[in-house]
């Protein structure tokens, strides 16, 4: 085993590619356990930070584009509605 996972390469390997200090500072913390980077350390509710970054921008996406349809359904809504407005108008003439 080769210390890897710290910047101490030359340190004497302690356990999970770290020298015993850092083994000590960030071994025992959570791994990721709800993406397939289990070797990559819990930044949060399970995941390594690049899934959940990456899980964060497309909820993100979905709500965005959700925004968007909405406001275009409205800008339609009252698009037509002027429409009426106007034709209503010209039979009242
Ligand atoms: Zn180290
Ligand atoms: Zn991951």
């Amino acid at each position: 085993m080769l210390v890897t996972k710290c910047p101490h390469t030359n340190r004497k390997h302690y356990a999970k590619n770290m020298c015993s200090s850092c083994y000590r500072k960030f071994g025992r913390k959570e791994y990721a356990t709800k993406c397939e980077h289990t070797d990559r350390l819990n930044y949060s509710i399970g995941m390594c930070q690049t899934c959940y970054l990456a899980d964060y921008h497309q909820v993100s996406t979905i709500l965005i584009i959700l925004i968007i349809n909405t406001l275009l359904f409205l800008q339609r809504r009252t698009k037509v509605k002027r429409r009426e407005k106007k034709e209503a108008l010209k039979l009242a003439k």
